[in-house]
């Protein structure tokens, strides 16, 4: 009797990050043993985990190959990122090949369009349908919010000119900081519950009712606001607001905010520009000292009125205005090893007796892959581009 045939590897690489500032890398080394039982050989640009603290001696001893770009590029069935693709990289890719990664085709049609014209088949993590239980463990927009809540608290904290707790020294009693984050979802709940483990007295609000529950879950307070109703939309996101509504959340939101020594502000809305929540007026009602975080802030605008994205405002009456950057790369060690599982979990979703099958049809596949066979499958992304797709 003859041998069985060996069943097919597929070969995955992550490739070094080249955005500035990032630091996180797309695989840790724990995950190579993990993926070589799903017959994936694991292929690392060197260098690539070095700023998340992973060595290339430590994806070695993992059994993972070390390599260079080029024969990253030449080996690599499918490349693996945490954020978007270099040009060049682009450029160098082939007809069959897959790229993973946070790609974010609806912000950025134009890569689709350039991955599907090379052939490429693209999957973002970014399109994944997160209320499906099967798809949690591959969930890298909850893993990465997670992180930048919890890092967006400690942005805060460390700007702030007092102690968030409550202090009893012999040197005098300090009062703990009041925090109010604006909006409940993943990263608000975190930076509900990594405030309150600081001591701080924490306020939490979202437009979304049913949020109460969870913010009094992590110890918080529910802030209610009489002037705007629900504003559920679908697959558990809010909707946005109209303009009277708006403007009757933000009258009401400034009656309040001046009483809060710290605002961290996380309102999204999908597809939309980030709603304005604090005015510039609102913020003057501020007491000097007072921080605001603006984890929405974007070149699309954000949360709080005179935000600039990785750039720190300081008003006329001495409030500070944080625009968040990119807070997942700076606690780099831990959101790579939470996003390394998400990737873990999307492969073994994607690659079935040792092959990539890609099935538009499955739930998971329709959400995530982008391009395929030189077309641009996303309905969303294919819309956005019009007939150029
Ligand atoms: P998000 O980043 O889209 O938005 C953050 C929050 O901003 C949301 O809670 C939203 O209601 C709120 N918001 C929007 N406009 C606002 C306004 N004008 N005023 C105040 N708040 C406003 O949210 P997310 O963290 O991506 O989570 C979105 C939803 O997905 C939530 O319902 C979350 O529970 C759900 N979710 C479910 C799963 C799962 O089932 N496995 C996983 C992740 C997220």
């Amino acid at each position: 009797m003859s041998d069985p045939a060996p069943q097919p590897v597929v070969t995955v690489c992550a490739i070094r990050e080249t955005m500035p500032g990032e630091q996180r890398v797309a695989l840790v080394p724990e995950s190579v043993p993990v993926l070589a039982r799903a017959h994936v050989h694991v292929l690392v640009e060197s260098g690539a985990g070095a700023a998340a603290c992973f060595r290339d001696s430590a994806y070695e001893r993992a059994d993972a190959e070390v390599v260079s770009r080029d024969e990253a590029i030449d080996r690599a069935d499918i490349l693996v990122s945490v954020g978007t693709l270099a040009p060049d990289l682009i450029g160098r890719l082939r007809p069959g090949q897959a790229v993973i990664g946070m790609l974010r085709p609806l912000v950025q049609p134009d890569l689709a369009h350039q991955l599907a014209g090379a052939g490429v088949t693209a999957i973002s993590l970014d399109g994944l349908p997160r209320t499906l239980s099967r798809a949690q463990y591959m969930d890298a927009l909850t893993s990465q919010a997670n992180v930048a809540g919890y890092k967006a608290v400690l942005v805060a904290a460390d700007n702030f000119g007092r102690f968030f707790p409550m202090l009893i020294t012999a040197a005098g009693t300090s009062r703990p900081a009041s925090v109010l984050v604006l909006g409940a979802g993943v990263a608000g709940l975190q930076a509900m519950g990594t405030a309150r483990r600081l001591g701080a007295m924490v306020t939490g609000y979202d437009i979304r009712p049913e949020t109460r529950d969870q913010i009094e879950s992590v110890g918080a307070r529910f802030l209610k606001l009489d002037s705007v109703a629900s504003s559920e939309g679908e697959g558990g996101y809010a909707r946005a607001l109209t303009a009277d509504e708006q403007s009757a959340q933000q009258a009401e939101l400034g009656t309040q905010i001046g009483r809060f020594d710290v605002v961290i502000t996380t309102a999204q809305v999908p597809g939309r520009r980030p709603p304005l929540l604090v005015t510039a007026e609102a913020v003057k009602g501020m007491q000097a000292g007072a921080v605001l975080v603006d984890l929405a802030a974007s070149s699309l605008g954000g949360n709080v009125e005179g935000s600039v994205a990785d750039q720190t405002v300081m008003t006329e009456n001495g409030a500070r205005i944080i625009g968040a950057g990119n807070l997942p790369a700076q606690v780099p060690t831990a959101a790579s090893t939470a996003y390394s599982h998400n990737i873990v979990a999307l492969l073994g979703e994607l690659i079935r007796d040792g092959i990539l099958t890609i099935d538009p049809a499955d739930e998971i596949q329709a959400g995530v892959v982008v391009t395929h066979q030189g077309t641009v499958i996303h309905p969303a992304v294919a819309a956005l581009l019009g007939p150029s797709a």
